[in-house]
């Protein structure tokens, strides 16, 4: 295979995969870039759009990717009119997923090379990425970027095999049955890779059992199959060449021991083919050693020398492979993905750099990327590519090659560094301003030092927050929707705290319907980050209605009095149809109109064409709680009542909406037009009801600052009040109540983590800090200590809910957001 075989003619294309029908307006139209998502497009010259029906349906957004420059489609059979894109191609398809799948899969066939497959429940990447570093001594890999594993991911990572590598490792995930076999079809792993199975059945599995099966269906055909023997209960393993069994006190390659040399290291003992062997490695906790052996079975399998697998275990390095936000220097923003360089994650991360949309200024810092002599000129041609499409404006690349080859990259500002020593020796005199600013570099190129430049000097204390997982749990609860029911998102209170820009940003880029906030000034910052979406503000005040009418904000009406000053700034500036959502109490009994109000209301409304009233709502005061559940209905039925008798008099169709999170979940006749997210976004408020798979969304985490031992009988903090009844180790972490650390956590109440160990608080919590008991721990100073991952746990315990916890976070804690 050489190098440009990506690129295919639009007629190959038509043979390779099985079609009912084509439409071919441009013979010479050649594809090298697979898209399936209108608002990522890139490379839409060479672009073939995959109109895939997922949650939605692909085919709604042909005329979004067409007006973006795209010309060739795969759609399904009747779901286009192909004759309103005239100079567009069209393969018609039975399935679209399936044709994708084909395509990638004929593409994977003209991969001469080994391919290893990976899967299991665990580890998966972590194997995938420690295999990269161990064996690319010997080969130039293309491996999945990051954990791209899903039917659409597997595509996407065997679409970018092309002549630059000589050994592939894809990434298999799988959730429901029936998936692997299409997955397996397109990798035909060589060697093929199971990592281990989780305990629990996951969503679509009706059993362990059922769920190994599926994972096995990786193993068909496959040359070599690396397992761990315990993990498969019984069932057999499709019959390979070779096997490489391997486990604790099992399996060719049989662990007898481990046993940890320092803190930070350690040696694991194993028996293979009679012999005794050990490889060290520079982690200590078990998912670490079992990823380890796995890998260290693979090599074995692949004939490598123990002399050669024992010197590169000892240099494994973490798999860092979360893109981080962070806040920089100069009101800039750093995005760092700087835990590998290549070209598909350059193109992902320049994807991500794009969706950000605080600064119109994008920088590419770039090292080089590791290749072959003979490939470079290709890779380079081929980011020059990537960055004319991107927006970037300013380069700045550090290594010989990118110097060497600095011509390509003419049409940006480009300032080449020779090495990150020279960067760094000319940092002072550059200037960052007001730019979002990606980090792209090989591992060896340290840009960490870079990014501790860039990134603003702040407190300590950190809350993280996993963009994936907040996207996660949108889409599981979008699952609960009827696709005509709408979605507003709450983001009120700094996006429950964390954070609303980037978080709004998220939702606008997921296209929810709409966003609302408490106050005026939440709306009016949200609209100068460049949100679009229609916001709804719940607490208006007559003294911030010019700001709400110059950003668009629509109010929320709750009563006579501010409806009526209102409308009189809307006669006064001559303005008509404004749109208002009217708030109705039926049983919460804090803000609207209640039901006697309605005449009155309705007449005042049929005088008025200053306001258009855009949805009517009410709020359920016990959603959530099942006691309640014959109020809720009360109040069910009495706002049907209500919003019948408005629409009706009304004449225009009204938005109806009253479900909030717990609503959404336990109450699928409350979802009427709309419904209102809030708390469930961020992974919290499973409240039963439809089963939900939620992922929490943020952790606060804080630094150790001192340790010190401190004798029984003395004692630790204010008032004297942690008493110590032993010898202790006591650790001071830089958190206190300031940040939002309750001072009921005090006195052994909290509890928080230090590696996998938990720990309580000793003494009153301090303004800016609290101490901990670490006895008997190897805790140092500038360790990593997490406040909370779970939330709803701690809450209980000081007998509060997670909203006031959550919120209560100041905002002097810095936010760190990634997508894990
Ligand atoms: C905050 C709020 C919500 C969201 O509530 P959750 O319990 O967080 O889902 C919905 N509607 C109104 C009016 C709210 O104030």
């Amino acid at each position: 295979m050489d190098i440009d075989e990506r690129l295919y003619t639009i007629r190959q294309i038509s043979a390779l995969i099985p079609t009912v029908r084509i439409s071919i307006a441009d013979d010479t139209a050649t594809v090298a870039t697979l898209l399936f998502d209108s608002r990522k497009l890139s490379d839409t010259v060479h672009g073939l759009f995959f109109a895939l029906e997922g949650r939605r349906d692909g085919h709604v957004y042909i005329s979004d990717a067409y007006a973006q420059g795209v010309r060739n489609f795969v759609v399904a059979e009747s779901k286009v009119d192909v004759s309103a894109f005239p100079d567009a191609n069209f393969l018609v398809v039975q399935d679209t997923l399936e044709a994708l799948q084909t395509l990638a899969a004929r593409h994977r066939d003209r991969f001469m090379h080994p391919v290893i497959g990976i899967t299991g429940s665990n580890g998966k990447t972590v194997v995938k990425e420690w295999l990269v570093q161990l064996l690319s001594p010997e080969y130039h890999i293309a491996r999945s970027p990051k954990s791209y594993n899903s039917q659409i991911g597997v595509a996407l990572s065997l679409w970018q095999l092309d002549g630059t590598s000589d050994l592939a490792i894809i990434e298999a995930g799988i959730s429901r049955p029936n998936e692997m076999g299409a997955l397996q079809r397109m990798i035909r792993p060589d060697i093929a890779v199971l990592t281990n199975i989780g305990s629990a059945h996951d969503e679509g599995f009706s059993s362990i059992d059922e769920k190994i099966t599926e994972k096995l269906k990786l193993f068909e055909g496959a040359k070599i199959a690396v397992f761990p023997p315990v993990h498969l209960r019984g069932i057999p393993m499709p019959t390979a060449k070779q096997q490489l069994t391997w486990g604790v006190d099992e399996g060719k390659l049989r662990v007898t021991a481990h046993q940890l040399l320092d803190g930070n290291r350690c040696r694991i003992h194993a028996r293979y083919q009679n012999e005794e062997l050990t490889v060290i490695i520079p982690f200590t906790d078990a998912a670490a050693r079992e990823n380890a052996v796995c890998c260290w079975a693979v090599m074995l399998a692949m004939g490598y020398e123990q002399k050669v697998i024992s010197e590169r275990m000892v240099l494994l390095q973490p798999v860092e492979m979360r893109l981080e936000m962070k806040k920089g220097i100069n009101q800039c923003t750093v995005i760092d993905d700087s835990y590998s360089n290549d070209l598909s994650s350059l193109a992902i991360a320049l994807d991500f750099l794009q969706q950000q949309q605080q600064h119109t200024k994008l920088t590419l810092v770039l090292s080089d990327i590791p290749s072959a002599t003979f490939y470079e000129d290709n890779i380079y041609e081929k980011v020059s590519t990537l960055l004319k499409n991107s927006g970037i404006s300013r380069l700045i690349t550090i290594g010989p090659t990118l110097l060497k080859h600095a011509s390509k990259f003419a049409f940006l500002t480009h300032e080449a560094f020779l090495d990150t020593q020279s960067f760094l020796s000319e940092f002072p005199s550059l200037t960052f301003q007001d730019e979002a600013i990606l980090l792209k570099g090989a591992r060896k190129y340290a840009f960490e030092r870079i990014s501790r430049l860039l990134t603003a000097k702040s407190h300590d204390t950190v809350l993280e927050i996993n963009l994936n997982a907040v996207e996660h749990n949108l889409n599981q609860y979008k699952s609960l929707l009827s696709p005509s029911v709408k979605l507003m998102v709450m983001v009120k209170a700094f996006s429950y705290g964390s954070g609303s820009f980037e978080v709004a940003n998220l939702l606008q880029f997921n296209k929810v319907d709409y966003l609302a906030v408490a106050y005026v000034d939440e709306g009016v910052e949200l609209r100068k980050a460049g949100i679009q979406l229609p916001i709804m503000v719940m607490s208006p005040r007559p003294t911030s209605f010019d700001a709400l009418l110059a950003h668009r904000l629509e109010p929320e009406i709750y009563s006579f009095a501010i409806l009526t000053d209102f409308v009189g700034v809307l006669i006064e500036r001559g303005l008509s149809d404004y749109p208002i959502h009217l708030k109705l109490d039926t049983g919460m009994h804090r803000l609207g109109f209640s039901i006697q109000d309605i005449d009155l209301l309705i007449n005042y409304l049929k005088d008025t064409s200053a306001v258009k009233v855009q949805s009517i709502f009410s709020h359920l005061a016990a959603a959530g709680t099942p006691v309640h559940d014959s109020f809720t209905e009360t109040q069910l039925a009495s706002f049907g009542e209500f919003a019948e008798r408005l629409s009706t008099t009304l004449g225009y169709p009204v938005i109806r909406h009253i479900a909030n999170t717990a609503g959404i979940q336990r109450w699928p006749q409350a979802h009427l037009d709309m419904v209102r997210l809030g708390i469930g976004l961020y992974g919290i408020g499973n409240e039963g009801g439809q089963m939900l798979f939620l992922q929490p969304a943020s952790s606060l985490k804080t630094t150790v600052i001192q340790t010190r031992k401190v004798a029984a009988g003395e004692s630790v903090g204010y008032g004297r009040r942690g008493l110590l009844s032993r010898d202790s180790v006591i650790a001071t972490v830089s958190i206190g109540y300031a940040d939002g650390y309750d001072r009921r956590f005090g006195n052994g109440v909290g509890q928080m983590t230090i590696g996998n160990a938990t720990v309580r608080t000793v003494g009153d919590i301090c303004m800016d800090m609290t101490m901990l008991d670490v006895s008997g721990l190897d805790v140092k100073e500038g360790d990593e200590v997490t406040v909370f991952g779970n939330v709803e746990k701690l809450a209980k315990t000081i007998g509060t809910i997670p909203y006031e916890l959550l919120t209560g976070i100041s905002q002097r804690v810095k936010r760190v957001y990634y997508y894990g």
